[in-house]
């Protein structure tokens, strides 16, 4: 075992709902009448006790987006853990979205000492651009691929192994020595497992949060280590798609889950595990820390179209100087091909016209806040000048992810565009629609060409130069003195604790 002092990652969980049901899930989703969802004081506590950790302070659940204060829990995150990486944040549209989360962030010892897990919810769409400004690294995982999740719910003397065997084993659980200890609402705790049975079955809590409760060493875990007791995360066990839903359970699992009255068992997602029929020799001991998964890539699948703009704002942009008979065909055009809810001028003098296709007239400096108003949705804006869009625009709006928190800009030949999203932060102190690019900062401005999807595609050569920079980047920090995550990927400790 470790002490959470010596680990890569030590977990603040927000709460432990998820709109996933995923089987074996190491939260328990699905069997909690009532989830949790920490308070603003307990998340604030939390991130002040890990002062002096050098690790990742991660962001998980169940899913953390759904938190309703998610957006107030980050900002006082960001003020207090790790450092922004303009590195990992996605500006430029992206055809590959988990190839750029991959080359910027996956590398835990390379990250900004923050870390979000998420499964990619419409609540990650809403948030998108908060997300890329605070987090190097992601580990997504929408699970829509096959992702073996093994049980974790057999407890060890329904098996029959001896206290000897079992102490060995339970000592070198890949759990404990490759990833986290955790917080919830109920404390600290030295692993994340037993931080969620606890949550789940009513259990007595955990250490207080307080600074440097994570120093304590394996020798200090005593009572907590009653929950190694209930888990079978670090024995020999069967896995099990986690789309299946269903979760493996021993009798005494299943027993316990009826105690609590959970959803989950009463809708029969629950495959009550024989003892008698267990053959250790089939299953292997887990030794690595995502085993559930081979090919990295696949951790996004369904979720990546939950990403690209969902909803389009069309405003059709009448310079000042353009003539009415052009101007109506332009507008007429827009209308025939759905794409017409608003006109922009800076002239009132064309509001005549936009009353002829029963629109409103957006104009002068409330402009903006007239848009925000009329939008049905709060998200993207298309705002084209005197002509379409080009072509080529489309085809990346239905085959990149955009970020809404940049502005995308087109001033060349023919064409005159702006594409950016009512929810960015740097609209939210108001702005001029008419020069909406002078609301973002520099580094949040792009100016779109033509291109198609593939353009946007990271190459394995542009993954291995970003992977690189990275890498130059901690070593920096490193020799600069400024605190960054710790060396190079952990190993299973075999630290006996008792025995
Ligand atoms: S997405 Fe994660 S937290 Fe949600 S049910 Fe699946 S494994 Fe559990
Ligand atoms: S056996 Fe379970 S509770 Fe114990 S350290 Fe491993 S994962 Fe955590």
């Amino acid at each position: 075992m470790k002490s959470p002092a010596d680990m890569k990652v030590i977990q603040i969980e927000l709460t432990n709902a998820c709109p996933m049901r995923c089987a074996n899930c190491t939260r328990f989703c699905g069997h909690h009448t009532r989830p949790f969802f920490m308070d603003f004081e307990t998340f604030k506590k939390a991130v002040d006790s890990l002062k002096g950790f050098r690790g990742i302070v991660g962001i998980m659940g169940g899913e953390p987006t759904q938190h309703p204060e998610f957006r107030r829990f980050m900002e006082y995150y960001r003020a207090n853990v790790g450092y922004d990486d303009s590195t990992a944040r996605l500006i430029e549209p992206s055809a590959d979205f988990m190839r750029h989360v991959l080359a910027n962030g996956y590398h835990v010892d390379y990250g900004n000492r923050r870390g979000l897990w998420t499964s990619v919810t419409p609540r990650y769409y809403e948030n998108f651009e908060l997300i890329q400004d605070t987090f190097g690294y992601q580990l997504l995982n929408d699970h829509s691929h096959t992702s073996m999740h093994q049980t974790h719910m057999v407890t060890r003397k329904e098996l029959g192994i001896p206290d000897d065997e079992w102490i060995k084993l339970r000592d070198r659980c890949w759990v404990q020595n490759l990833w986290s200890a955790s917080i919830t609402p109920k404390g600290a705790f030295f692993c994340e497992i037993a931080a969620a049975m606890d949550a789940t079955l009513g259990g007595p809590g955990g250490w207080p949060i307080e600074p440097g409760w994570w120093m304590r060493k394996p020798q200090d875990f005593k009572e907590q280590l009653d929950w190694c007791e209930m888990c079978s995360a670090c024995l020999p066990m069967p896995s099990r798609d986690a789309n299946d839903e269903t979760d493996d359970v021993s009798p005494v699992w299943a027993a316990k889950l009826q105690e609590i009255n959970s959803p989950k068992l009463r809708k029969g997602l629950v495959n009550t595990f024989d003892p008698v029929a267990y053959q250790k020799d089939q299953h292997s001991i887990i030794q690595k820390p995502t085993p559930y998964m081979d090919d990295q890539e696949n951790r996004m699948g369904k979720s990546r179209n939950r990403l690209v703009p969902q909803h389009v704002t069309h405003v059709a942009w009448l310079s000042a100087n353009i003539a009415a008979e052009q101007a109506r065909v332009f507008l007429q055009g827009r209308k025939e091909a759905g794409q017409l809810d608003a006109v922009a001028s800076q002239t009132p003098a064309h509001a005549a016209l936009a009353a002829e296709f029963d629109l409103p007239l957006l104009t002068g400096a409330q402009a903006l806040s007239d848009l925000i108003a009329a939008a049905r949705t709060p998200d993207w804006v298309l705002m084209v000048r005197d002509t379409p869009a080009p072509a080529y625009l489309h085809g990346l709006i239905d085959g990149c992810v955009f970020n809404p928190g940049v502005a995308y800009c087109s001033d060349g030949p023919g064409e005159c565009f702006r594409f950016f999203n009512l929810r960015a932060s740097s609209l939210q102190v108001g702005g001029d629609l008419f020069d909406i690019g002078a609301s973002y900062p520099a580094q949040k401005r792009v100016a779109l060409e033509e291109s198609r999807p593939d353009d946007y595609r990271l190459s394995d050569l542009g993954m291995f130069i970003r992977r690189a920079y990275k890498r130059v980047v901690w070593l920096k920090r490193k020799l600069d003195g400024k605190p960054v995550t710790r060396g190079p990927l952990g190993e299973i400790k075999s630290n006996r604790i008792s025995g």
